[in-house]
């Protein structure tokens, strides 16, 4: 089949909530993906900070398919030993107790939310059920998480919301702390908001907040969707902040290409969910995990300090090239502001045109390459990149203006 064809069935039959790029993919292998006419892309994306180890990784993938040969899926009903087997690493490399597992990063904050407002419930009786989270935050698509997502774009069309969140502007803290009342019972950010621009928060902002909630018994939680797992050269990002939180949630990176949430809880609610509190059909599946696991295997410390590595060479020569005004982020989760009029769309779309997948977050270029790529398929990237600048500068100036 060819793209032409393609994408003439699925805006017959897919609902329209994507403005896809003009990319069939057919496979992959490592940074780099080959659409259906048998073009070579550099990846830059990896699915949106999934494919942690790149496309087709051997040991991944074959654990995967050595899972689904022995058992595929028996329910939560019953133990499995790829599920347990995840949790513990989780809970040794991240200093948590528990583990609750959904299918993606909304499931894993739904459980967050559940979590804070039943453990303050059975704590303090009913009413202190408030959630305070970010103005630009992410945190997924589900009603809920959408009420707990701090951007009025989302919230169109939807409502009416669940109550009991609301949003203090990122990097004040003395503007976060006169929003917390009596019925306050978590405040739940990112540490790089991703969606929202790739912004690193300030640390003395995340370690007042984390201050706060130690003294209120106010529960931190900590959305690590899209830094999580090695991303930002750290296990969890939270590490370079200097703070403990009591849930953190985990998705994209820990999938490797399967859709796998985690909601990972601290000592004070590690009792909090008992039978019937929560659950999922899908959840942990022994095939997802027995991914996850390799996963977790791989990403030892000399790996994180590989990525620290990539991603600081990423970041410098992001800060060289012609039309970049300004890099942010950690590790391998970069963005990069343009030069106006450069558009992150229009470059973007230059750079697929050319042979690269890059993403856009607002109005800058978003690096989430897998993990596992090397450096000469980052300087392969760039240089694809530099071609995708020149020549939307190219065709800006052959636009002619207005007084020409
Ligand atoms: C992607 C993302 C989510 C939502 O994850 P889904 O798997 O799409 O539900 C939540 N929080 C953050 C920070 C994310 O980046």
């Amino acid at each position: 089949m060819y793209l032409s064809e393609l994408k003439k069935l699925d805006q017959q039959y897919i609902a329209g909530t994507y403005r896809r790029a003009d990319l069939g993919a057919a496979s992959g292998s490592g940074a780099t993906c080959t659409d259906m006419e048998g073009r070579v892309y550099i990846d830059f994306s990896a699915g949106i900070g999934v494919n942690s180890l790149g496309f087709a990784s051997a040991r991944w993938a074959q654990a995967v398919k050595d899972q689904v040969d022995t058992l595929c899926h028996i329910s939560n009903l019953y133990y499995t030993q790829p599920q347990v087997e995840v949790a513990k690493v989780l809970c040794e490399r991240t200093g948590m107790d528990r583990v609750f597992f959904g299918n993606s990063g909304a499931e894993a904050n739904e459980c967050a939310i559940k979590t804070a407002r039943k453990y303050s419930s059975d704590k303090y009786g009913a009413g202190r059920h408030e959630i305070i989270t970010l103005v630009n935050s992410f945190h997924g698509r589900t009603i809920a998480t959408l009420a707990a997502t701090g951007q009025d774009v989302f919230h169109q069309n939807f409502g009416p919301f669940p109550d009991g969140f609301s949003y203090a502007k990122a990097n004040d803290l003395a503007g976060l702390t006169a929003m917390i009342s009596g019925k306050t019972c978590a405040i739940m950010m990112e540490m790089i908001q991703g969606e929202g621009g790739v912004i690193p928060l300030a640390p003395e902002f995340v370690q007042g907040v984390a201050a706060l909630c130690a003294e209120k018994d106010i529960l931190l939680i900590i959305d690590e969707v899209q830094t999580g797992v090695g991303r930002t050269g750290r296990f969890v990002c939270y590490r370079h902040f200097g703070v403990r939180p009591d849930i953190v949630t985990l998705a994209k990176g820990l999938g490797g290409g399967l859709p796998i949430g985690a909601c990972l809880l601290g000592e004070k609610v590690k009792h909090t969910l008992g039978p019937g509190d929560h659950g999922t059909t899908f959840g942990g599946n022994p095939v997802v995990c027995a991914g996850a696991r390799v996963i977790l295997d791989t990403i030892d410390g000399k790996f994180l300090d590989d990525v620290a590595d990539k991603g600081a060479y990423l970041a410098a020569e992001l800060q060289k090239l012609d039309g970049i005004t300004a890099v942010s982020g950690m590790g391998l989760m970069l963005g990069a502001e343009l030069e106006q009029p450069l558009t992150a769309a229009a470059v973007a779309a230059a750079g697929l045109g050319e042979g690269l997948i890059v993403l856009t977050a607002k109005e800058k270029l978003r690096f989430l390459p897998p993990l596992t790529i090397t450096k000469d398929e980052i300087d392969s990237g760039l240089a694809i990149l530099a071609k995708a600048i020149t020549q939307v500068k190219e065709k800006i100036n052959e636009t002619p203006t207005e007084d020409a």
